[in-house]
């Protein structure tokens, strides 16, 4: 089935006369139980819960993955469970213009645990391949493509056949694209991770996260990482997510055709010096994006004529776009990312990263057209 129909279809309670058509939210921390529980048997909230189950099934048959994915307190929480596949002393490979919190993790994971963390260009592939190999082989690469925020698209299958090669994992973040626009197992990785928070569950109303492996193994890994470390969800926050999920598609539809359609307007506008999106034809990831997505996404890249000071006040005059962090929402909205001390240096400083969302594109348009026009 195709994943507009699985979004809707998968994770549904069975049809028997009178079951409800969703599933129900359990609040019970722990299960009546006596003598030596059986394998799978609910026993106690942090170990499982039957209220993930729903999503987590769904998101795993959307992923391609042979396992359900796994759910955690928030995409950090799954990024979190991941990385701990790199042993200590290990090598970990990840873009530069990863996720923010994803960089500081990878930092904090070197001074604590002696992991070599090197930062890659991730669409310079030659760049990519050399730095899993040298100085010594890496433990695991990580990807994010597009990245967070620089919209920078990897090549995936060449990356992953370069890891395995050497002898590394490749763990890819999906957040942006998600399971509707890319596959990352179709192309070999061995985990991947969402930010829930962001599209999957997609109304800003709950911070969530998912982890996934096919390998027996390193499923179980993430499995125990996450009841050692108690990094789970709520039950309300999961069953938020499934139905969210439920509209996934069409949230996903709306908003792409939006983003293309605002990035080719705002490409011709005398006041915007670039726009990045991989939609657009000029744009450096579009051949990639167009060979390995099934869509280019919804959020931009813009910079104004100006500096940092237009792109601050082109942010103030906006009244329907909401000045905020995150992404993925059925609104649209945007931030001038360096304005976090955080942000790699190597973001312009003027680079607004705009989430597109699923309003009337004439709307956008409208509220763009008048700010830029003000600048
Ligand atoms: C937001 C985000 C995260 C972190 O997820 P949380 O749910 O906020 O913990 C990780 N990766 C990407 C690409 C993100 O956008």
């Amino acid at each position: 089935m195709s994943p507009a129909t699985l979004v809707v279809a998968a994770g549904r309670p069975e049809r028997t006369q009178g079951a409800p058509v969703n599933p129900p939210v359990i609040l019970s921390s722990t299960f009546v139980s006596q003598g030596v529980p059986g394998a799978g048997e609910p026993l106690y909230g942090r170990m499982d819960a039957a209220t993930w189950h729903p999503f987590e099934e769904t998101l795993g048959t959307l992923e391609g993955s042979v396992h359900p994915a796994l759910v955690y307190a928030s995409g950090m929480a799954a990024i979190a469970a991941a990385l701990s596949l790199v042993p200590p002393g290990g090598r970990l490979v990840l873009p530069r213009h990863a996720y923010q919190v994803t960089l500081g993790y990878a930092q904090d994971l070197r001074d604590r645990l002696g992991i070599d963390v090197t930062l890659v260009d991730i669409a310079d592939t030659d760049a990519v391949v050399t730095a899993v190999r040298e100085p010594r082989a890496a433990s695991m690469l990580w990807i994010e493509t597009p990245t967070n925020p620089m919209l920078e698209v990897a090549d995936l299958p060449v990356l992953v056949e370069a890891a395995h090669a050497a002898g590394a994992l490749v763990g890819v973040d999906n957040t942006f694209a998600t399971p509707l626009v890319q596959r990352p197992f179709e192309h070999g990785a061995d985990v991947v991770v969402h930010s829930v928070t962001k599209y999957l569950a997609g109304h800003t109303d709950v911070v969530l996260g998912a982890a996934l492996a096919d390998d027996d193994d390193l499923h179980a890994r993430l499995h125990a990482y996450r009841t050692l470390h108690g990094s789970i969800a709520g039950p309300f926050e999961v069953w938020l997510a499934l139905r969210g999920l439920r509209t996934l598609a069409l949230r996903v539809e709306r908003a792409q055709a939006n983003a293309a359609e605002l990035a080719r307007r705002l490409a011709e506008h005398p006041a915007v010096a670039e726009v990045r999106h991989p939609s657009l034809p000029a744009d450096p990831g579009h051949e990639r994006a167009a060979r390995l997505m099934d869509g280019f996404g919804a959020i931009l890249g813009l910079r104004p004529h100006g500096g940092p000071d237009a792109a601050d006040a082109l942010v103030a005059a906006l009244r329907l776009w909401v000045p905020a962090t995150s992404l993925g929402g059925v609104e649209s909205t945007l931030e001038r990312r360096r304005r976090f001390a955080t942000e790699s240096l190597t973001v312009p400083e003027d680079l607004l990263r705009m989430s597109v969302g699923i309003e009337d594109v004439e709307d956008l348009w409208r509220d763009l057209a008048q700010a830029l026009d003000s600048l």
